[in-house]
């Protein structure tokens, strides 16, 4: 039995280890996975697909503004403005007019020109005013004029109609050896490009800005406004971004990690900033991740399920042949202990009496030597059947040693194991065992010894009574049961 206790403990721990490495398996293989997956999804967007996206997206807006850069640049190149300025914009009709034609050819929402020299602005309507270097709203043209540039655009409001928001494409108008004789261009729509920014955002789950070359947002995807340096996501690198275009930049913005690219729009001073928020993309990967690790546990424990069945069934089996005498099928000597210590105390505990019986075949050596071994081995076979068809379910029926059977009766007091005990005793007489391998019948009998337990007393004292009480029933002349009560040994049959 101990043999047989440790092999089961093996296997148990063997179980619990081939489970726990199995499932740690499945586990960091998921996690590696993630990680994989996410340090390729990294890869991918800082050098794939924020780049390609910045570049596409600038290359859109690059062409949306070139018409209007061209019709600017002709519109300052224009000779006959230039002899009008250098002759000191003496003529505000020619100059209204000859704007007015340019708006007119070109579909723009305003045409402009301002004079170095006097410093008046001109609309498509005539003079709209001097411009104050040192007002807010004119500050423009003093930035514009001083930073060389040959041209930039410009978003603010509309100098004729200040309720209008305009892009402005300011060119440098020069007269001989580069001498700057003012600023004209074109003012255009700027709601189109607004529109244009909202559909990448949509096509490019992305949001993007435009920064002139103040550092501050023109225009948006989103509702964001104001100094780049300032905004919430990308504050403090906004110089880092600016000074490294088509640089990919990693941030953590409100605790969520996102992806930044800037680059220049070439001629018109702008910088595109483009801001990918990998959360779709995070979750899809996070789903994922969630998908695989349940599968990979859920088959984790499907094995885990099927081993311990399948252990299980073999220690069941295992436990039951070990309990199990093969000739006969009874139970064997390794059963007792276990069952007897259970039915004992169980008798003891509700004072129900524990009958045990001893019984041992008549003269069993003869049918060997008269039919064989074999036959033999039939008439233990048939002995067993015939106890077992006597006895209740409940009461145990070991074979004890060759021809020797121990039955144990629980709530049973000497008269009703000695009942039960005439009734075996007449179905044998009654029996005819078919010897098979001998082509002959036979019948036997059986001698007995019975005896109760008695509360607290082990099995061998038990047993030991049983025993002389067998031999008595041998020594008496046989097919007979022989008790050993509290008054000694006595026969109530023969
Ligand atoms: P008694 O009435 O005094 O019990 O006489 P007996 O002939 O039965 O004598 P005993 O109990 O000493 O003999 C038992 C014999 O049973 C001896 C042994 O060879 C035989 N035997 C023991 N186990 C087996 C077995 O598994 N199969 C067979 N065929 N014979 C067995
Ligand atoms: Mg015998
Ligand atoms: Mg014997």
């Amino acid at each position: 039995m101990a043999s047989i206790n440790i092999h089961l403990s093996h296997s148990r721990r063997f179980a619990v280890v081939l489970s726990a490495l199995l499932l740690s398996g499945l586990g960091s293989l998921s996690a590696f996975t993630y990680l994989r997956s996410r340090q390729q999804f990294d890869r991918q967007m800082v050098t794939e697909i924020l780049p390609l996206t910045s570049d596409a997206v600038a290359a859109n807006i690059d062409r949306l503004i070139s018409q209007p850069i061209l019709a600017s640049r002709l519109t300052a190149d224009n000779s006959l403005l230039v002899d009008l300025l250098v002759r000191g914009d003496q003529q505000p009709g020619s100059i209204a007019s000859y704007l007015r034609s340019i708006q007119r050819n070109t579909g723009a929402a305003t045409a402009f020109l301002v004079s170095e020299q006097s410093h008046r602005y001109y609309g498509p309507s005539g003079l709209i005013k001097t411009i104050n270097p040192s007002s807010n709203s004119d500050a423009w043209y003093q930035r514009f004029i001083q930073s060389g540039r040959p041209i930039e655009i410009n978003i603010d409001r509309d100098t004729a109609d200040p309720t209008k928001t305009l892009a402005f494409v300011n060119v440098r108008i020069e007269g001989d050896n580069r001498k700057l004789l003012g600023v004209a261009g074109l003012g255009i729509d700027v709601d189109f490009l607004r529109s244009k920014l909202a559909d990448y955002q949509n096509q490019y789950r992305s949001r993007l800005f435009i920064v002139n070359t103040a550092g501050r947002i023109v225009l948006a995807s989103d509702s964001s406004t104001g100094d780049l340096a300032k905004h919430p996501d990308i504050g403090q690198s906004s110089d880092t971004l600016l000074s490294h275009p088509k640089q990919t930049l990693k941030l953590a913005a409100d605790g969520r990690e996102i992806y930044v690219n800037a680059i220049q729009i070439p001629r018109s001073g702008w910088t595109l900033v483009v801001i990918q928020q990998p959360d779709a993309e995070e979750q899809a990967l996070r789903r994922l991740l969630l998908q695989n690790s349940v599968a990979a546990l859920l088959i984790g424990c499907l094995l885990i399920i099927v081993g311990r069945f399948t252990i299980g069934r073999d220690q069941e089996q295992l436990e039951h042949s070990a309990k199990t005498d093969n000739l006969s099928g009874l139970l064997n000597r390794q059963a007792f202990a276990a069952i007897f210590k259970d039915l004992s105390s169980r008798g003891t505990r509700t004072d129900s009496g524990l009958a045990i019986a001893l019984m041992d075949i008549d003269h069993f050596k003869r049918v060997n030597d008269t039919y064989g071994h074999p036959a033999g081995d039939a008439v233990i076979r048939a002995v067993a059947a015939a106890i077992k068809a006597s006895v209740r379910e409940s009461d145990p029926v070991f074979r004890w040693g060759g021809e020797e059977f121990l039955l144990l009766l629980p709530m049973s007091n000497l008269e009703q194991a000695v009942t039960r005990l005439e009734a075996l005793r007449s179905r044998l007489r009654t029996t005819e065992i078919q010897l098979e391998a001998a082509d002959a019948r036979t019948s036997i009998t059986l001698s007995f010894g019975v005896t109760l337990h008695r509360p607290g007393e082990t099995s061998a004292a038990a047993l030991e009574r049983a025993d002389q009480a067998l031999y008595e029933a041998k020594r008496t002349g046989r097919d007979r049961i022989c008790v050993h009560d509290q008054m000694g040994l006595n026969s109530p049959t023969s």
